[in-house]
């Protein structure tokens, strides 16, 4: 009895065939399946590794400024340069939970963590001023941090004070014109 591929071979054989994009199903005739000879192993691991990984289309994220973002289904996202590490940008998508409160139901509403969903979003998403402060206003909220607010110019503005520029040191204003520069 020819002595077979273990389990893991097989699969870290799917992942280089993934990495390197190509679409492999027999290898010398060989069907590559479970099973494949322990023989041919090595081989096909060596050409796999020797095949030139395909060029990942430059990342869009690298364009994104920070800011609110939209998609055309209608999800809000934010994205935001990461603070420690890489300084890539990444998004956190807006949730909202309707929950029943001592007056009657009211909405939750905060920003989550979405892996991946940074590569999803286009520079075109990116949402006008009025447009962020729209979703805030609707909801109450900052529309660029989420925090609830609470005096009425931010509550009609839809953005909180610190967020919006209109307080806070240099740097925030300068952060304001960031996120929102036309
Ligand atoms: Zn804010």
């Amino acid at each position: 009895m020819t002595r077979t591929a273990t389990p893991g071979q097989i699969s870290y054989i799917i992942s280089l065939c993934e990495s390197r994009q190509i679409d492999m199903d027999s290898y010398h005739g060989v069907e590559l399946d479970e099973n494949f000879p322990f023989s041919l192993v090595t081989s096909v691991l060596d050409y796999l590794k020797s095949l030139p990984r395909p060029i990942r289309p430059a990342a869009s994220a690298a364009e994104l400024t920070e800011g609110m973002y939209q998609t055309p289904d209608g999800q809000i996202y934010k994205v935001q340069a990461a603070l420690h590490g890489s300084g890539k940008p990444y998004a956190k998508r807006l949730e909202t939970e309707t929950v029943d409160g001592p007056e009657g139901p009211q909405t939750d509403v905060w920003f989550e963590f979405a892996p991946g969903a940074i590569r999803t979003l286009r520079p075109e998403h990116k949402m006008s001023l009025e447009a962020a402060k729209a979703f805030g206003a609707l909801y109450g909220i900052c529309c660029v941090c989420a925090t609830a607010l609470t005096d009425e110019v931010s509550i009609a503005e839809g953005i909180g004070p610190i967020c919006g520029g209109r307080s806070g040191s240099a740097t925030q204003k300068a952060r304001f014109q960031l996120r929102f520069a036309a």
